[in-house]
């Protein structure tokens, strides 16, 4: 990627974008499935961009990796055992798992170069993919999805925006096939973008969860780097989630976030009916 004098610049429309001022550029490549970049930033330290969209910083991954693995933590019947990450190349969502003490972790990536890039420049992420726990597997997440006989306790799918390879991991066809291997109990989750910049991606997991799932639910958090910094998740299993108590906090996640996290404002809930 080109920088014009030495900014990194995402696009959020025609009008608008928020730019990184970028001391180093440390790794430009096109893998078989998208671009990725490597900066490190000013403000924010090492940022990882695919396909020109930030994906995480230093400075504030751990506001995603926490939203989106210990409010799903906290939702399951009882404490998960074992899960499944589908996207996740950077080992954020991995090593967050296992902190929490999960057993058993299959993490399915299908660029294995961004595994690469996240081991040479965040290696307190991808330091999860050397734990005798995680499972790592190069391939579509969809066709794991359709092929395994294995269950999970939480599925996680910390993907991309919903084009390109990803386009399919926000598809009722997928979360049915996700239902089916989920044990008693079990809660899935995904990551479904800026309620403000991308209606579309939050649209199309909750409706094409509600196809599937008993009980949906949308959730949101404050991530500064990502379009408004304002940004989504969703929630759904085949059981009513009931929140099991919060007795542990991260540098984000507390048990007032677990609660209030849920409470919506009108335009997102408008999106969702
Ligand atoms: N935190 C990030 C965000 O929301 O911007 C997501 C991080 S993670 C790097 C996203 C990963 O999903 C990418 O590495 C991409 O290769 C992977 N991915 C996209 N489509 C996939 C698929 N069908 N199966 C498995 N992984 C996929």
């Amino acid at each position: 990627m080109k920088l014009i004098e030495n900014w990194f610049s995402e696009r959020y429309s025609d009008n608008l974008q928020l730019s990184f001022r970028v001391s180093d550029q440390l790794l430009s490549i096109k893998t078989d499935y998208q671009r990725i970049d490597l900066f490190d930033t000013y403000d924010f330290g090492k940022l990882l961009a695919i396909d020109g969209t930030v994906q995480l910083t230093e400075r504030d991954e751990y506001i995603y990796h926490e939203l989106i693995t210990m409010v799903p933590y906290h939702l399951t019947q009882k404490a998960p055992e074992s899960a499944l990450i589908i996207g996740g190349g950077d080992g954020g969502a991995a090593r967050r798992l296992l902190d929490l003490g999960l057993r058993r972790i299959v993490n399915v990536e299908i660029d294995d170069q961004v595994v690469e890039v996240s081991k040479r420049f965040f290696p307190n992420l991808s330091s999860a993919f050397s734990d005798s726990r995680v499972k790592l597997l190069i391939q579509d997440g969809i066709k794991y999805v359709k092929n395994t006989e294995e269950k999970f306790d939480l599925i996680i799918i910390d993907s991309t925006d919903p084009e390109g390879p990803a386009e399919g991991l926000f598809s009722k066809e997928f979360y049915a096939d996700t239902k089916r291997i989920m044990n008693q109990g079990a809660v899935l989750v995904s990551q479904s973008g800026s309620p403000f910049y991308q209606p579309k991606a939050i649209k199309l997991a909750y409706s094409g969860m509600k196809e599937v799932f008993n009980d949906v639910r949308v959730y949101t958090g404050f991530i500064p780097t990502y379009p408004s910094g304002f940004w989504s998740f969703t929630v759904a299993s085949p059981w009513t989630m009931k929140p099991r108590p919060v007795s542990i906090s991260g540098k984000y996640f507390n048990a007032e976030v677990m609660d209030g996290s849920f409470k919506l404002p009108q335009f997102v809930k408008d999106l969702i009916t």
